[in-house]
């Protein structure tokens, strides 16, 4: 095996994992300690400090509605956390609301951890969350999930990318979502080529996801899809776990958001020209708004 825990495709990860036995976080582990710059309880304790951050994020979206940049979004979180479930259940809701919570956190400038970056940052928390209640497991299966995410998403950005301005909300949301779906995986015990198989059914079924915020703000569509999208996530996670494959390997879905981002017209690629930013209402928020002069992804 190559000791420096090295990778550039999935392919290259889940190789690495089987050839040792191990789990995509622990490949990712390794790999940072082999970087040299910190040791093993050193990578873990950071990773601890990020999933602090999260819990954080995801607490004070829900203890009180959060004043966004735009005022596109109010105690969406709390709403959701009030909310009796109808259609789905506690857990579910849970995550949602959770969802909804650090993303209102994030318009509004309070800390979040960025996953892959602010506008998805919702995504990963609230979805770890949610498997966290349902398999009942400790902060540190939390710790170790979290590090196969970073692995699966390094890939993705590396391969493609994970900024909404080159590949629309799909490099955002998508990779947030497929980060998730792995990690959710991993963390009920699912080899690393399942949960390479979960990254993927998340991954492709977001393809195409333009990114056409409201004002320019990271409110509307954002605070809400990522919602969406973390049961999203979960979905394409238990497919996996049903062992439903995806047809496309998950290198060649990651090219074909590539393609499919390169291919995509710049005025749904965060710029507010195009989309749900031009409809009517969208241009009475920014006919509002003093003066754009910097749309945040
Ligand atoms: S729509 Fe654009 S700004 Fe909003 S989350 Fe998606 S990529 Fe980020």
């Amino acid at each position: 095996v190559n000791k420096t825990y090295r990778f550039d495709t999935m392919a290259d990860l889940v190789a690495l994992a089987e050839a040792e036995d191990i789990s995509l976080g622990e490949v990712a582990l390794r790999h940072e300690v082999a970087l040299g710059q910190l040791d093993r309880d050193e990578v873990l304790a950071a990773m601890r400090t990020r999933w602090a951050t999260m819990k954080q994020s995801m607490e004070v979206g829900l203890a009180a509605p959060q004043k966004t940049m735009g005022g596109l979004s109010h105690g969406a979180g709390q709403m959701m956390a009030g909310h009796r479930p109808v259609l789905s259940d506690a857990i579910a809701a849970g995550v949602m609301a959770r969802a909804l919570a650090v993303n209102e956190c994030s318009a509004a400038m309070r800390r979040i951890v960025a996953a892959p970056t602010a506008g998805s940052s919702g995504i990963l928390p609230a979805s770890l969350w949610g498997a966290q209640q349902r398999l009942g497991c400790e902060d540190e299966a939390v710790v170790m999930a979290l590090l196969a995410a970073a692995a699966l998403g390094m890939v993705m950005a590396n391969r493609a990318t994970i900024s909404g301005a080159q590949g629309g909300c799909m490099a955002e949301v998508g990779v947030s979502a497929a980060m998730a779906a792995g990690a959710m995986a991993e963390m009920a015990g699912a080899p690393p080529d399942v949960a390479v198989h979960a990254m993927a059914l998340a991954l492709k079924n977001t393809l195409g996801l333009v990114c056409d915020p409201i004002g320019g703000y990271v409110e509307v569509p954002c605070i809400k899809r990522n919602a969406i999208f973390a049961i999203h996530a979960t979905t394409a996670a238990e497919m996996a776990l049903a062992g439903i494959r995806s047809f496309v390997p998950a290198d060649q879905v990651i090219a074909a958001m590539k393609e499919i981002g390169d291919a995509m017209p710049k005025k749904l690629k965060e710029t507010s020209q195009g989309g749900l930013a031009t409809t009517l209402i969208g241009l009475e928020v920014m006919a509002r708004r003093p003066r754009v002069d910097h749309v945040q992804g």
